[in-house]
């Protein structure tokens, strides 16, 4: 499967500024960030994008997004409020070819961005 960079991050082949890690996810600073938090959260079992969810199985997915909020609380985001987005394609922006949460917070949020 095509080596993207999140795949070198996550075996520390390139450096990353982690946040959390467990079984299913690692949960890094996104080195542009939009917000002032603003992580991404990938699955270690790859899936190219959130269209392949639906090959994807049951207990991983359930994990992967238990994660996602189990992050986003260890951030201290839960009170004030963050959103999560995934990209996926083109017209969505989608630079990598990973399955990537962001978590985004720390200020208030307009709906959409340009
Ligand atoms: P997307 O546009 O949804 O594919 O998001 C990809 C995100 O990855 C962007 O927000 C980039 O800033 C971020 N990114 C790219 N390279 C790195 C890196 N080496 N470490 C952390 N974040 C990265």
């Amino acid at each position: 499967m095509n080596q993207t960079i999140f795949d070198k991050i996550l075996r520390g082949e390139i450096p990353s500024d982690k946040v959390y890690e467990d079984e299913w996810v690692y949960a890094f600073r996104d080195i542009a960030p939009r917000a002032p938090v603003h992580v991404l959260v990938i699955p270690k079992k790859k899936l190219k994008s959130f269209a392949e969810l639906g090959s994807a199985d049951s207990l991983d997915l359930g994990e992967y997004f238990k994660a996602i909020a189990h992050v986003a609380s260890i951030l201290g985001l839960e009170n004030d409020g963050y959103r999560v987005i995934f990209n996926h394609g083109e017209n969505a922006g989608q630079t990598v070819d990973y399955l990537h949460g962001h978590i985004l917070g720390g200020r208030p949020l307009g709906f959409l961005a340009h």
